[in-house]
Order: C-alpha cells, then sequence, then structure tokens
C-alpha cells in the first residue's frame, strides 16, 4: 500500500466544513479509482483555533511538517490582528519561498457563467508570489520614513517627478531576473508537460519599462536559451501582451491564450476576472507551488466567510478542486478524473450548494453535507 502523508490545515470560519468535505471526496476518490494507494491526513494547527491554543497564528510545527512532507492542504485563514505577521498566507508563501501561485480556470458545464461562451476559457495562470509592488515595502503618507525615503529620492537620486512630496506614500516594486525566470521556466516546462500550445507573458512593460518591462525581455530570453527546441519545431509558441489590452482579450477571444505568466499584482487581478468568467469565483482553485524543491500547498482561494460559517450552506468545490490539483502534483490523475466527473455531472443535472443552484435554470440547492454525499454517491 502507498500511503501519502498529507499535513492540513483546517482553516478558520468555514475552514473545517470545507476540509471535512474535501477529505471526504478525496479518500472516496482514491479508494475508488485505486486498491493501494491511500491518504495519511496530519492535522497541523493554523490561524484562530492555534492562537487559541498555542499562542500563535502559525506555529513552528506546521511550517516544519510542510517543510518535512513536501506537500500539504489548507483551508482559508483569518488575516491576524497584530502580531507581527499581516497575512498567514503570505507568511507561508514567503518562508517557503513558494514562488509560483498557480490557479487553473476551466467552466463546468451546467455552472451559470455572466459570458456566452465560458467553456472557451480554459487557462493556467502561473502568478509570481514572492516580489512585485506586493513585497510589502511601503511607507504610510507622513511617516517619517515615508519623509526620508522621498528626501533620499529627490536629493541622491535627482528626481524631480514626485508630485505631491509632502502627503505621499511610497511602496517599492522590486522585480529581478532571478524571480521572473524561475516563474516562467515553471510555466513553460508545465506548458510542455501538459501539451498547451502557448505561453502568454502578460505584463505593463510599455509604462514600467525595467520592472515590468524586464519580465517581458526575460522571459523572451530565457524561452529562446533553454526551450529553442520546442520553438523552433513549432511545439510551444510563447507570446506576450500588455495587461489592460489581455483582459480585454481574455474576454473577447479567451480561445487565444492557454497558460499566462505574470508578475504579482497582474495575476491577482487576472486570476478573479478569470474565475468570474467562468461563473467560479466561490468555486476557484488555487496552490503555491516552488517547481525547484518541489514544495506546494493547495488551498481553497476564497475567505473563510464568517457570514456562513457553521450552517452547512457552503460550497466546498474550490477546496475539493484544490485537493484535485493536489491529486494532480501527486500523479493521481486517476482519482484527479474522478472528482471532475462528477462534478461536472453534479453541475448538469442541478444539483450544487445554494450560491451556484440559485442561478441554474432547474438548480436543486444542497447543503455542504447533503452536495458531499452526492458527489460520493456518484463516484
Ligand atoms: P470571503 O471570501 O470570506 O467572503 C466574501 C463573500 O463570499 C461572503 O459573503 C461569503 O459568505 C461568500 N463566500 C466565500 N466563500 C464562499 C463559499 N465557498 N461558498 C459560499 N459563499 C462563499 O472574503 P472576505 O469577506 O473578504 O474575507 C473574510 C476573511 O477571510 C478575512 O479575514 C480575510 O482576510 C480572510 N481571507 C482569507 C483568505 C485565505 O485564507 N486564502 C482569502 C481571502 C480572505
Amino acid at each position: 500500500m502507498q500511503t501519502v502523508t498529507i499535513p492540513f490545515i483546517k482553516g478558520d470560519g468555514v475552514g473545517p466544513e470545507v476540509t471535512s468535505a474535501m477529505q471526504q471526496v478525496l479518500d472516496a476518490a482514491v479508494a475508488k479509482a485505486y486498491s493501494d494507494k491511500k491518504i495519511d491526513w496530519l492535522e497541523v494547527p493554523a490561524g484562530g483555533s492555534a492562537f487559541e491554543k498555542y499562542g500563535s497564528y502559525m506555529p513552528d510545527q506546521t511550517v516544519e511538517a510542510f517543510k518535512k512532507y513536501g506537500i500539504g492542504i489548507k483551508g482559508p485563514l483569518m488575516t491576524p490582528v497584530g502580531g507581527g505577521i499581516r497575512s498567514l498566507n503570505v507568511y507561508l508563501r514567503q518562508t517557503l519561498d513558494l514562488f509560483v501561485c498557480l490557479r487553473p480556470v476551466r467552466w463546468f458545464k451546467g455552472v451559470e457563467s455572466p459570458v456566452k461562451h465560458p467553456e472557451n476559457v480554459d487557462m493556467v495562470i502561473f502568478r509570481e508570489n514572492t516580489e512585485d509592488i506586493y513585497a510589502g515595502i511601503e511607507w504610510e503618507s507622513g511617516s517619517p520614513e515615508a519623509q526620508k525615503f522621498c528626501k533620499f529620492l529627490q536629493d541622491e537620486m535627482g528626481v524631480t517627478k514626485v508630485r505631491f512630496p509632502e502627503t505621499s506614500a511610497f511602496g517599492v516594486k522590486p522585480v529581478s531576473k532571478e524571480g521572473s525566470e524561475r516563474l516562467i521556466r515553471a510555466a513553460i516546462q508545465y506548458a510542455l508537460d501538459h501539451n498547451r500550445p502557448s505561453v502568454t507573458l502578460v505584463h505593463k512593460g510599455n509604462i514600467m519599462k525595467f520592472t515590468e518591462g524586464g519580465f517581458k525581455k526575460w522571459g523572451y530570453e530565457l524561452a529562446e536559451r533553454e526551450f529553442g527546441d520546442a520553438l523552433a519545431s513549432g511545439r510551444l509558441v510563447i507570446k506576450d501582451c500588455i495587461c489592460d489590452a489581455f483582459l480585454q482579450n481574455a474576454l473577447l477571444k479567451p480561445e487565444d491564450y492557454s497558460v499566462v505568466a505574470t508578475l504579482n499584482l497582474n495575476g491577482d487581478y487576472i486570476s478573479d476576472q478569470l474565475a468570474a468568467q467562468v461563473g467560479g469565483i466561490g468555486i476557484a482553485p488555487g496552490a503555491n507551488i516552488n517547481y525547484a524543491t518541489g514544495r506546494a500547498i493547495f488551498e481553497a482561494t476564497h475567505g473563510i466567510a464568517p457570514d456562513i460559517a457553521g450552517k452547512d450552506i457552503v460550497n466546498p468545490c474550490s477546496n475539493i478542486l484544490s485537493g484535485v490539483m493536489m491529486l494532480e502534483h501527486l500523479g493521481w490523475n486517476e482519482a484527479a478524473s474522478l472528482i471532475y466527473a462528477a462534478l461536472e455531472r453534479s453541475f448538469s443535472e442541478g444539483f450544487a450548494t445554494a450560491d451556484l443552484a440559485r442561478f441554474m435554470p432547474e438548480g436543486k440547492s444542497l447543503s455542504t453535507t447533503e452536495f458531499t454525499k452526492h458527489l460520493i454517491s456518484i463516484l
């Protein structure tokens, strides 16, 4: 029997409900697909419940478990108030150097979408996770640090373009060659491994020439240097698109795009727009991965939804689909396919939790528990 230990964080708010649903569905699919494979779930503490028990929102043992087992899955976590950690998710990504935020976006038959042809959206977003204006290097307007930084810009760097120096807040946007290259390399390798036709570098290099423009330039150079054969044979196309145009094109001709590699902030906007296009903002899965070390944490992309916590109505699909990504990461593709098929059948027959079912013409609302049982009965 091949047993894989998976550390998991239940999460706050609706976290325990979506985690339980995800575990039941994954266990059922693995049991159906294989007689010799099994998941050994290892709960690790994080978030509000960990703070009550251990006095820490992210105890060391949790980070150590993710390091030891190299893989894990988490429900949504509350954002700590004080305590030095801005966001537990960002903390985990930075501590484990999970530089890719991976978001596959596809449509499930039966799910209502605001666009005419959601079936044309089938993209995989590689969002850089550790750099850009999201690095958290910023100073508040009026603070001594902001004033010092402004003085440095003016006196030592000869900057004259700060329009209102007295009241400006400042943020720094680091974008490195190494950081861009490892993200783009992972995206290209993914495209080749999954028989996808293109990788599009999305950037605002027309305005931010050295940061976003650097990302584009380094991307093309890396593709030519490391994947020249695949490009020359026509097996893979590398192209680029300016981010604002990309957001339009993604609505108008989404079939032109397959794998997308982009910087942190662009990736944040793009992921949510595309998820909305397939009607799935509440069911979009995600993962944070370091393709060099192989470490990966899979996660529901929604928050802790405190307004519906404990009511047995939360949609567990975001967490279930994150679990499916984890199965694919393990190479357990047969179990993953079974879950995709079960979700497709359930949605196409109108069975879903209320948030989705209410928009379906023949929708039948199920509680979280009923929906989970329904998926297992299909499996
Ligand atoms: P949210 O995603 O928790 O909720 C937004 C709205 O969507 C709410 O009305 C909620 O009921 C609904 N919703 C969310 N997920 C749903 C689901 N699976 N099924 C049905 N309805 C769902 O976002 P928010 O209100 O902005 O954030 C609440 C808290 O969650 C904050 O503390 C925030 O920091 C945290 N958060 C955590 C993560 C994470 O851990 N990945 C992500 C986003 C927000």
